[in-house]
């Protein structure tokens, strides 16, 4: 067995980044910059109203009460042809421009409609209340983001207000995705003796998704040699990676481990860690010479989904530009035993974590820990690092990473 750190560096240091692509922000979601973004505009676009309200001018209403004349209406998406005399006002909506000679908004709250033209403030303002500056969220000329960001929702929106309508980031990966197992079922059917339905196909294909790649499904492959091998060769010109579940064990059919260690340089690991002790990496020729990474997890679901988790995800996001590639880890508090035996291997336990009041992340175990118990594993918001040993006491630290 060698440390999963071991297995890491394997891995990491086989990655390499993909092309940068000019897309739509539309599609950025979650994507590496891969250009600095300057503003070619100012947000807002002109000075504007915070509230609904009247347009003043600020030496006017020094005082309160004050009544004064309104001139004119502003809705937003419309500008005020008049400008602002002493004693006047103009009723202003929220975005509406600010009117020639304003300089001050009174909130609708603090006045009283006085019939159709006069209306009672009854708060004072000082000059620029209530107003925001043109440029007061972005200016134009500054840069809004830097090279290797990682562009979030917030972020899109902002793109959208500056009008960057393409921007330079890395492209996503294509991952092909296979389970091989002659037990597994995927259409609904009755379950012949010894079947089981298939779990990790839908499972890795959101969770690839979710990493912010896009997905080639190959669905099940049968546990033929043949058939696998062509798969693979076939499907290797058109993606930058595979993951694959099942078949890298030491069963007798582990026909991923057969045909990959024919068609591809492979490492067959097995790892100090628990669950996902066995787990395969390695490079696939393309036709045109690419190297295509294999990530080859075992096939228990609780394995499946915690190597890729540790391996998968974050070489995945190495080639996706990510300067941090794996999940925000903290010290967290064990609120129960985290209960392991002895085995020379670390434990990844799944559990379920609450912030207490005292500011610290608390976690307790999300159910059995079994590397076929999926379903204590969904319930799950964190994994546990549980060193070798006879477990944690209640009250112990633990380092625990965060899923989504
Ligand atoms: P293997 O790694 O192929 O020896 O499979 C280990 C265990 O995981 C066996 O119990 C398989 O039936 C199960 N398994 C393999 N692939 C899947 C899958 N796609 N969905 C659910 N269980 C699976
Ligand atoms: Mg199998």
């Amino acid at each position: 067995m060698i440390p999963l750190s071991d297995a890491q560096r394997v891995v990491w240091d086989a990655m390499r980044r993909l092309e940068i692509v000019a897309v739509d922000h539309r599609e950025a979601s979650g994507m590496v910059l891969a250009e600095d973004v300057v503003a070619g505009e100012d947000v807002p676009p002109f000075d504007n109203s915070a509230v609904d309200g009247y347009a003043v001018r600020a030496e006017d209403v020094t005082t309160a009460p004050t009544e004064l004349q309104v001139i004119d209406t502003v809705a937003a998406g419309r500008a005020s042809t008049k400008t602002l005399g002493a004693g006047e006002a103009m009723r202003i909506m929220t975005g509406a421009p600010i009117p020639h000679g304003a300089t001050a908004v009174v909130m609708v709250e603090d006045s009283e409609k006085l019939g159709d033209d006069r209306v009672r403030l009854t708060a004072t303002a000082q000059p620029g209340a209530a107003i925001r500056e043109a440029g007061s969220d972005v200016k134009h000329g500054d840069t809004v983001f830097r090279a290797g960001s990682v562009l979030n929702a917030a972020s899109i929106g902002v793109l959208a207000s500056i009008n960057a309508q393409r921007v330079h980031v890395v492209r996503r990966a294509r991952v092909a995705l296979l389970s091989t197992g002659d037990e597994l079922v995927t259409d609904g059917s009755e379950l012949a003796p010894g079947q089981i339905r298939e779990s990790n196909l839908t499972m890795l294909d959101a969770i690839i998704r979710a990493t912010g790649c896009d997905v080639v499904n190959l669905g099940i492959v049968s546990d033929d040699e043949s058939e696998l091998e062509r798969v693979f060769t076939e499907v290797a010109s058109d993606v930058d990676a595979f993951v694959t579940s099942g078949g890298v064990s030491m069963g007798d059919y582990d026909v991923v481990k057969a045909v990959l260690s024919k068609i591809a340089e492979m490492h067959w690991m097995q790892m100090a860690i628990k669950p996902a002790k066995p787990f395969a990496f390695g490079m696939l020729r393309a036709k045109d010479g690419r190297g295509v990474p294999v990530f080859g997890l075992p096939g228990n679901p609780v394995s499946s989904m915690i190597s890729y988790e540790l391996l998968a995800r974050p070489a995945l996001r190495m080639m996706m530009g990510h300067a941090q590639p794996e999940r925000m880890t903290v010290r967290a508090i064990a609120d129960v035993p985290l209960k392991r035996k002895r085995d020379g291997k670390e434990h990844f336990m799944r559990v379920v974590g609450h912030f207490g009041d005292d500011g610290r992340l608390h976690v307790r175990d999300s159910g059995p820990q079994g590397s076929h118990q999926l379903a204590a594993t969904a319930l799950a918001n964190g994994v546990a690092r549980v060193p070798d040993g006879d477990g944690l006491p209640a009250g112990a630290d633990v380092e625990v990473f965060l899923l989504d």
